[in-house]
């Protein structure tokens, strides 16, 4: 019998309560597609997500059933990663050798999650592409991005989204228990922003990414949104819609589950995320607002 492309992982170790595989990519410039098909590729260092967020629609790309339901348990390392970005990179620089490619990292794993402290596959990347200079997008909700300001700060077209779904965090805990705090997030745009040496010639950009947008409790609303003046852009998006079938992204029941809880912001989803949006416009006056895909383009 055909072994699973799972089995094929040989199981290396653990990383906290994460099973980890490694595995070779066959590439790892992907074409990009739907809400960022603004780029030309999306970039995902890892396979899986340690933060394994209830929402997350990206479980859908699993390898099987089993590591689906698993999602937030296991994580696949790309180990020659580094070794076919520079192929992919050199192949796209000889027949584009006036257009940089511009890349989105990452649109299924966060490359950022906690064994990046250990593996610094995503910093190797960031090492391997700095000397194209590509128009680069890092998403992410890990405060291990500001370790990576000294070779973050060598890319001329930068722009950091940092996710930040909720300003509450007792609403963090119950939809993403497994993520940083909100303040460790938002410290460490500070921390970014204050280290990064800038050059006139370098444009770096910071984004915080409300999407999905989650509930925020209404006393916790208006400090939470004013915080969010030290980034540029603001981006907000409702829900994936639920997807059942396993392999069409979407919100994952257990993200369903969870909602019943906020029924008070969920009975009127639409009207409170409306006027959220309005708090955001009124109290962030210098910062751009965008709703879902224009917000996730790069200038
Ligand atoms: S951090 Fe991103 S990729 Fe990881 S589980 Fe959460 S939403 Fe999914």
């Amino acid at each position: 019998m055909a072994k699973s492309q799972s089995e094929e992982n040989s199981k290396q170790e653990s990383f906290g309560t994460a099973k980890v595989y490694i595995n070779n990519a066959k590439s790892i410039l992907n074409k990009a597609t739907g809400f960022i098909d603004y780029y030309d590729f999306t970039l995902n260092p890892y396979r899986g997500c340690q933060y394994g967020c209830s929402y997350c629609y990206a479980a859908a790309f699993s390898p099987n059933s089993k590591m689906r339901q698993d999602w937030g348990n296991w994580v696949i390392i790309k180990q020659n990663a580094v070794e076919i970005l520079e192929k992919e990179l050199q192949k796209w620089q000889k027949k584009n050798p006036d257009k940089p490619a511009s890349i989105y990292m990452s649109s299924v794993t966060d490359p950022y999650q906690p064994i990046e402290s250990k593996q610094m596959l995503t910093r190797g990347l960031l090492e391997a592409m700095v000397k194209y200079q590509p128009i680069l997008v890092i998403q992410t909700r890990s405060p291990l991005i500001a370790k990576d300001v000294d070779i973050l700060q060598q890319f001329r077209r930068l722009r950091i989204n940092m996710s930040i779904p909720t300003g509450s965090e007792q609403v963090r805990k119950d939809f993403e228990p497994r993520t940083p705090s909100i303040s460790a997030r938002l410290k460490a745009i500070e921390t970014l922003k204050r280290n990064i040496r800038y050059q006139e010639s370098h444009w770096i950009r910071f984004s915080v990414t409300i999407t999905p947008l989650l509930p925020t409790f209404p006393e916790d609303e208006v400090d939470f949104i004013r915080k969010l003046e030290i980034v540029d852009r603001v981006v907000i998006q409702e829900f994936h819609p639920t997807q059942t079938r396993s392999l069409v992204a979407g919100t994952r029941q257990e993200a369903e589950n969870i909602k019943q809880k906020y029924s008070w912001w969920y009975d009127n989803e639409q009207l409170n995320y409306l006027q959220f949006k309005e708090k955001l416009d009124l109290l962030l006056s210098g910062v751009e607002i965008k709703e879902g895909k224009a917000g996730f383009g790069f200038e």
